[in-house]
């Protein structure tokens, strides 16, 4: 039988990230005990006076579509915000309100691909770029980033990339999966590449943008590069700073033709985001940032604690990231190891197989995220289920025969 399915379908995969949250929730239906470090979402309810703002709208009567683009209000609020916190000046019509960031990307992507189009995607990279490429007949280019530039990509990276079909650069600062932040000079490096290649645009996905740790701070690269506004899709949401991952709330800000062309798209696909949801953003956006800043506060404290505790397993190395709210430990020291059933772990999947049926710890492998032997690891969890599922990951190491002598050593101290 011929299938229903298109040829473009057959490209792609599941996004890792919610078949691992499926996963774990089948587990958890099943009656185990799994602690979860895969899904990225704050793990504490939206503030008080955001989810007030969603109820008082619906008394209101707010219960209707409303314009695609989404609401005046809250694109005037978004415009204030990029605006204050991020020095940026867009006007409301130049900003396009969606279900979340992933569709304002998905969006974009439809609406300036053509078949075979490239699209640069540094690696490391949120799990879902690559896919929604493909999705639209594009092709990504991946450039490996490794740990030594702190998986950053860099200039030169940048360079080699570029051919005459590259349409789209994405940047992610900070970042999914390995919470790297980009400093300006950084930035400044990679736009004046882009600055020589006028028929590149740049997608900065700035969804972490308030988390960010120590001497690391958030810059918009379009804010560093102003002649790059003209061709930038600058791409927020409110699921993360304001813990709202349910409300499903994202926009895109760019130009005119851009932002016209996705609200095209969206009279055509979701008509609006929801209209109970962006009353509430707009109280998000500008009602008081306390809640912003203890988010940030928290998920610094568990930063600390998760990189500490994973650094004392043999095996698995840490670097602290600088922002966003994942680690990506690598586990090449446990790959080799034998486990006692006698299986080998060939891979970072096996690792996380292994954790999950030993130690009822759920990750994600770096595979996914385009950089083998790591894992990513979300600290968006308690400091209980931190520390937990650090122990019962030591343990489940210690049951391992570890390929180096080495490590094997210091894993019979652990
Ligand atoms: N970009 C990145 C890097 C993300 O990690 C996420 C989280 N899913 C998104 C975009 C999309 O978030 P949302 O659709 O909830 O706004
Ligand atoms: N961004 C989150 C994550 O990476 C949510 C899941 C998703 O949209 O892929 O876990």
């Amino acid at each position: 039988m011929t299938t229903i399915l298109s040829k473009r379908l057959g490209g792609v995969k599941p996004s890792p990230s919610m078949a691992a949250k499926q996963r774990v929730d089948a587990l958890r239906a099943a009656g185990r005990r799994v602690i979860d470090f895969t899904i990225g979402e704050p793990d504490f309810p939206t503030p008080a006076h955001i989810v007030k703002a969603g109820i008082d709208a619906l008394a209101a009567g707010q219960t209707r579509y409303t314009a695609s683009a989404g609401t005046l209000p809250l694109r005037q609020a978004i415009a204030a915000k990029l605006g204050r916190e991020n020095g940026l000046a867009y006007a409301p019509d130049e900003i396009v309100v969606g279900c979340g960031a992933k569709h304002i990307i998905y969006d974009a992507l439809a609406a300036t691909l053509n078949e075979g189009d490239e699209v640069i995607v540094p690696a490391p990279y949120w799990v879902s770029y690559p896919d929604m490429v493909a999705l639209h007949g594009g092709r990504p280019v991946i450039v490996p980033c490794g740990a030594d530039n702190g998986f950053k990509l860099t200039p030169a990276g940048l360079e080699s990339a570029v051919t005459r079909r590259t349409r789209w650069l994405i940047l992610n600062s900070p970042n999914n999966p390995t919470g790297a932040v980009y400093s300006a000079s950084e930035l400044k490096a990679l736009s004046e590449v882009l600055l020589r290649h006028p028929h590149v645009w740049l997608l900065t996905d700035e969804i972490y943008e308030h988390f960010v740790y120590g001497q690391a701070a958030h810059v918009s690269p379009v804010k560093l590069a102003p002649e790059l506004q003209l061709r930038a899709l600058v791409v927020n949401g409110l699921s993360k700073a304001y813990a709202m991952t349910g409300w499903r709330i994202g926009y895109g800000a760019g130009p005119l033709p851009l932002i016209k062309a996705i609200t095209l798209l969206l009279t055509q696909s979701t008509t609006c985001a929801a209209g109970v949801s962006q009353a509430a953003a707009v109280t998000a956006l500008e009602g008081p940032q306390q809640c912003v800043t203890d988010a940030a506060r928290l998920f610094l404290a568990r930063r600390d604690s998760i990189v500490e505790h994973l650094n004392r397993i043999p095996g698995i190395r840490c670097l602290p990231p600088d922002g966003a709210f994942y680690t990506f430990p690598s586990v090449a020291g446990l790959i080799g190891a034998t486990t006692p059933a006698g299986k080998s772990l060939a891979s970072d999947a096996d690792v996380v197989m292994y954790f999950l049926d030993e130690a009822g710890v759920a990750a994600i492998d770096g595979s996914s995220y385009g950089m083998p032997g790591h894992l990513r690891m979300s600290f968006a969890t308690s400091a209980e289920q931190i520390e937990a599922g650090c122990a019962a990951l030591a343990q489940a190491v210690a049951a391992l025969r570890l390929p180096v002598p080495s490590l094997r050593k210091e894993n019979s101290h652990a």
